[in-house]
């Protein structure tokens, strides 16, 4: 049998390891991390839009960052932002672990006001950071956002509770705020959205005047 190229597939496979070892490190952490069966969806589309810039609100550990980074544009660039000083610091050593820090731009700051000074233009938006902040989020994102460019959220089920009579006091604040969050992108005249029942929720909104 002819024997594979063995440089790219020793790269290949050392970067695999790298990556699984940033996903068992997190899961092992209880760090909420991008669920398998709902990356795969977002693949689905990230395939065909090959985006050429990218914006994702809540970096935690750069584990999606670095999933997402497969599928851009060759010239294509991810912006991060992330709350956490000391999450923010591990996602950019786990980006250069992957010699990824050319296409991954991590922002630490809150993205509440990160959002506001960031530049148009963005093909994809993808959300996962605090839930009760989502319908902030989704007023800036739409500004960010270009025509055709979709917006991806994640958590917006939230364990069920969103959809059911769920009031109790603890988590009553999110609830509500992805209700409303999904009530805007349902009801816009500007979005064409679709809500998918995998892992905790995945909203799929394209942007469409
Ligand atoms: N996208 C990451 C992944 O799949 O690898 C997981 C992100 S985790 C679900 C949510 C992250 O959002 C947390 O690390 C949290 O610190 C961050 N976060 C929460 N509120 C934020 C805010 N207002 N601005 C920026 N980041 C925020």
């Amino acid at each position: 049998m002819p024997s594979a190229p063995k440089a790219r597939k020793g790269t290949f496979n050392m970067k695999e390891t790298v990556l699984a070892e940033i996903k068992q490190k997190a899961l092992e952490e209880h760090i909420p991390i991008l669920m398998d069966d709902t990356l795969k969806e977002m693949e689905k589309y990230l395939k065909k839009e090959k985006p050429r810039k990218f914006l994702e609100i809540g970096t935690a550990v750069g584990y999606s960052a670095i999933c997402f980074s497969r599928y851009l544009d060759e010239n294509g660039i991810i912006d991060t932002i992330e709350l956490d000083e000391e999450r923010a610091k591990i996602a950019k050593i786990n980006i250069k672990k992957m010699e990824l820090e050319d296409r991954i731009n991590v922002i630490q700051g809150n993205a509440v006001d990160v959002l506001p000074n960031l530049k148009t233009g963005y093909d994809v938006i993808f959300i996962d950071a605090a839930k009760s902040k989502y319908p902030i989020f989704l007023e800036e994102a739409l500004k960010l956002l270009k025509v055709g460019g979709i917006i991806f959220a994640d958590n917006v089920l939230y364990k069920g509770y969103v959809l059911g009579d769920y009031n109790k006091h603890k988590q009553r604040t999110a609830v509500n705020h992805l209700r409303e969050f999904i009530k805007l992108i349902t009801q816009s005249d500007d979005l064409e959205t679709k809500i998918l029942e995998v892992g905790d929720g995945l909203a799929i909104s394209r942007k469409i005047k």
